[in-house]
């Protein structure tokens, strides 16, 4: 690992930040920045670092103050203001308590802040204020977690990183952690740095520069001293032939697993495989029903997770080692990781369409026998529980699946790709550690278990859903703010002006979208539109209503970037305007493969998907006030809008067994969504003002003074009336809700 320290860089923190902030923790940010932007030092929130340095209070007084990052921020953007400062010389008096539970510790911690609006401080808050360093970084770092979770962890360390080094055996963080930390130096105080067992390093310096230095350092040296012990290895196994040393003998039937692995590769029906090679379309929707949590509430019965798929060959090629299984499937690197990878992954094998079994079955088998043998830890531990802490849902998060890869699950995108990133790291170390040639080694069940359960660590999870570096951006969970969080939504016509609108509205509600149309300008404006306001959480794919390979291409390549799909919009349709006796047969036969056909293919694929997930279904049909009341030459609209109406009440009756609703809204004189202009009323706004001797301005004013409540329509109304349905507000399928200010001809019947 390389230094990315630069003195210019530096100089830039601290001309920028240094007026407002002072110089120390200018310096503080920048270091701890070029920290979080190592992926192999800490992930997600992990690590913590600190500075102390004097601070004025209102009155001109001098206290001595010590600024340590915020619980779960993440390094790579932090600001300033992600280092609350505290009180630190009374903080150091805490020494002298014997115990001090994680409740009055925050509590200690948030009355001892120094600004009324800062952030909770770092559970390792008082390790930083126990040790003398001026500047104190710890990390999480891979290369020493490679070291540690090994028997004969502690002489590793010694040998990789040298005698100034200290170990500490694993100890809980937190006010436990800070006193044996400071013991430990106080017995040794020439060490340089410190590596806390199953946990990572701790570094310091009187300069940012030193302790960052000093961190990349020892890194570094861990990584080298792991690298020889594998290439030591590499050329053992190739001078004595390949033969096995005692502990191969344990993993006996590694080739077994990579015969059975390339197997399994073909035998899983080779035309579900995504063209890339990636999880089969039809495994993964499967894998993400069974994961969704059941909440026993009648009209939402799921929590539903969002999935990521690791695939790269890498990962691929683990799944395959010899014996992968026994490697893979052990606690995780470090504790920290536990609320989000679970304390075990579920590994599934033998998924095979010619096996005793069908995958679908055995998939829920073994999820199944997953959760029973979860619900058997938590039995055991019950005693160590918490008050007030709620137990986790049973199911797993990390799905290992030899021969097609990971996946990673979490209640919505940002969380499913902290899982994704921690699963890559730690297959990356256990893999390592099995190329050396030498056996992973976790913590304890009960140690894990009290970890899991740390009200802390909850606290961490209660936050606001941070989305790809968004934090807040969808709302916590559950929170009004994102009712559809953890939900996947499909729209059909998404670049049109209530395509877009609906987007927009499921977006706020905290839904990730795919939005679909032909390729091309429309398309490509509406993501750079919603791209922006909602980073990560829009995806454009291209979609051909009329093309049924086009629509099953759409559905797989948003259940290859999420998992599966729970709301379905078809939105798409077109019109033309020409009385009866002048329309053009095939002008006709157009609308009818986009607005019947287009209709039909997507309420079919939707249906086949929902079937595999086993968790239900939305679809709401965009319709129009048309159906109801039809309007002259605008026949072949009228009609074709009609057939697909129809279609979606037949989908209400087919479906409703696997718990899919089918509802409409219908729309009328919508004309824009901001600069969007309606395609449908660039193709009728003509004849209308023709017709009307009105301009488009007039034509607007007309459609508003016709209905009962002299309303405006807005795209947002529209997707306030799917946003009703899709929130399953009432038990309710078949059903339409007319958005058109009130028309007495159209109402529905
Ligand atoms: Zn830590």
């Amino acid at each position: 690992m390389r230094s990315r320290w630069s003195d210019d860089e530096a100089a830039g923190f601290v001309a920028q930040f240094g007026p407002g902030w002072g110089e120390a923790l200018a310096l503080r940010t920048y270091s701890s920045r070029l920290l979080g932007a190592e992926p192999e030092l800490v992930l997600h929130g992990g690590g913590n670092s600190s500075v102390k340095a004097p601070w004025k209070s209102i009155l001109g007084e001098e206290v001595e103050a010590i600024f340590v990052k915020g619980s779960g921020l993440d390094m790579a953007s932090l600001e300033p203001r992600g280092h609350p400062g505290l009180d630190l010389g009374y903080l150091r008096r805490l020494r002298a308590l014997d115990a001090l539970d994680d409740g009055a510790m925050v509590d200690q911690l948030r009355t001892h802040l120094l600004g009324g609006d800062s952030p909770t401080p770092s559970i390792e808050a008082l390790v930083h204020a126990f040790l003398p360093g001026i500047f104190i970084d710890h990390t999480h770092a891979d290369a020493v977690l490679l070291l540690t979770n090994r028997e004969g962890g502690r002489t590793a360390v010694a040998d990789a990183l040298g005698p100034d080094v200290i170990v500490l055996p694993y100890v809980t963080p937190g006010f436990k952690l800070a006193l044996a930390a400071a013991e430990a130096l106080e017995a040794r105080p020439g060490a340089r740095a410190m590596v806390w067992a199953h946990h990572g390093i701790v570094t310091w310096g009187g300069t940012a520069k030193a302790s960052y230095e000093a961190m990349i350092e020892l890194v570094s040296r861990a990584e080298e001293w792991a690298a020889a012990r594998r290439a030591a290895r590499a050329r053992h196994v190739t001078a004595t032939g390949g033969a096995r040393t005692g502990s191969d003998a344990r993993k006996d039937g590694g080739a077994d697993d990579r015969a059975s692995g390339a197997r399994l590769c073909e035998d899983v029906v080779p035309e579900a495989r995504a063209a890339a090679g990636g999880l089969p379309a039809q495994i993964v929707p499967v894998v993400r029903g069974l994961l969704a949590g059941r909440t026993g509430d009648c009209d939402r019965p799921y929590s539903r997770v969002v999935t990521q798929i690791l695939d790269d060959p890498h990962t691929l090629e683990a799944l395959l080692a010899p014996g992968a299984r026994e490697t893979l499937v052990t606690p995780p690197l470090t504790t920290d990781h536990l609320i989000r990878t679970k304390s075990l992954p579920l590994w599934i094998e033998g998924l095979r369409y010619d096996g005793p079994a069908h995958p679908a079955e055995r998939m829920a088998a073994a999820v199944e026998a997953y959760c029973q043998e979860y619900e058997g830890y938590l039995a055991r531990h019950s005693a160590d529980l918490p008050a007030g802490v709620e137990t986790f849902d049973p199911r797993p998060r990390v799905v290992m699946i030899p021969g097609l890869g990971v996946i990673c699950a979490g209640p919505d995108l940002g969380e499913a790709v902290t899982t994704l990133d921690i699963t890559r790291h730690t297959i990356a170390v256990k893999t390592a550690l099995a190329a050396e040639g030498v056996e992973y080694q976790g913590l304890p069940e009960d140690e894990l278990f009290r970890m899991e359960y740390r009200a802390l660590q909850h606290a961490k999870l209660s936050k606001p859903a941070g989305v790809l570096g968004r934090p807040g951006a969808s709302g916590a969970a559950g929170s009004p703010a994102a009712p559809l969080r953890g939900e996947v939504a499909l729209v059909t016509g998404a670049a049109g002006a209530i395509g877009t609108g609906i987007c927009e509205g499921l977006l706020e509600a905290g839904a990730l979208v795919a939005a679909t149309d032909l390729p091309g300008q429309g398309l490509d404006t509406l993501l750079e539109a919603l791209g922006g306001a909602f980073p990560g959480r829009i995806l454009g794919v291209p979609l051909d209503v009329t093309d049924p390979d086009s629509v099953t291409g759409a559905f797989e390549q948003v259940v290859h970037a999420w998992g599966g799909i729970d709301l379905v919009i078809p939105n798409a349709g077109i019109a033309t305007v020409a009385p009866l006796i002048d329309l053009d047969l095939e002008r006709y036969r157009a609308l009818q493969r986009v607005n019947v056909e287009g209709t039909l293919l997507v309420l079919a694929e939707a249906a086949r998907l929902f079937k595999r997930q086993g968790t239900g279904g939305d679809i709401v049909l965009v319709s129009t006030k048309n159906v109801f009341s039809p309007g002259a030459n605008f026949g072949a609209y009228s009609s074709t809008k009609a057939a697909a109406h129809q279609l979606a009440r037949i989908a209400s009756l087919e479906f409703a067994g696997d718990d899919v609703r089918v509802n409409m809204v219908a729309p009328d004189a919508v004309f824009a969504h901001g600069a969007c202009r309606s395609g449908l009323w660039a193709e009728v706004g003509p004849d209308r003002m023709k017709a009307r001797g009105l301009d488009e301005a007039g034509l607007e004013a007309y459609y508003q003074s016709r209905n009962l409540l002299k309303a405006q329509v807005t795209t947002a109304h529209v997707a306030n009336a799917v946003l009703f349905f899709a929130r399953r507000q009432t038990p309710t399928t078949g059903a339409t809700i007319p958005v058109d200010g009130g028309l007495p001809d159209s109402t529905p019947r």
